[in-house]
């Protein structure tokens, strides 16, 4: 089932997201919508607070990204980079900090460059409740982290300068007010 995004200014965006019992008969279920809904709105990663779940799930696939010559480097890891996070935990971040282009479903058409560090590792499990610890760099750790981000109720604009953050403050509270024209479907202010 494809899901309405859910927008920037809705109250679900903004909370931490709570663990989720693993495996759990109605999160197969779940979790292919969330594919579904990623695939619907032309997404690379999205979390479960997107469409209005205050759980610890997000899905990636970069394999989109695979292709663009900047991400030359990744592009045999994006390829195949599509799974299920559940219950995650990055347990540590390394590497020098690197500036990358991020954009986000809930805040259509605004793209910023957020500075983030290089690698991470993480852990998750999987549909089955099977525990993974896996290490990720580059772009495929930039998906990880901009999802995470939003379970933890962050969004990449809270990651912007005092000056960017003042600079796109008209568009957002447009977004908020439901003034934006997406080529998926969309909800507003949910709590
Ligand atoms: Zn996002």
């Amino acid at each position: 089932m494809v899901y309405p995004i859910v927008a920037f200014g809705s109250p679900v965006l903004k909370r931490r997201a709570k663990n989720v019992e693993c495996p759990n008969d109605a999160l197969g279920g779940l979790v292919d919508s969330m594919f579904e809904t990623m695939y619907a709105s032309k997404g690379v990663g999205l979390a479960a607070p997107q469409i209005g779940f205050g759980t610890r799930i997000f899905v990636v696939d970069g394999s989109p990204f695979a292709d663009d010559p900047d991400n030359a480097e990744d592009a045999e890891v994006l390829k195949s980079f599509k799974k299920v996070f559940i219950n995650p935990e990055i347990l540590e971040e390394s590497g020098d900090e690197w500036a990358f282009e991020e954009g986000c479903l809930s805040i259509p058409d605004l793209h910023e460059a957020v500075v983030r560090r290089e690698t991470l590792r993480i852990k998750y499990q999987d549909l089955e409740g099977r525990w993974h610890e896996e290490t990720y760099s580059g772009v495929p750790a930039r998906i990880i982290q901009h999802e995470y981000d939003h379970i933890e109720g962050v969004l990449f604009t809270d990651r912007l300068s005092p000056l960017k953050k003042r600079l796109i403050q008209g568009r957002l509270k447009d977004i908020a007010a439901g003034k934006v024209s997406a080529n998926y479907r969309m909800k507003f202010n949910v709590a």
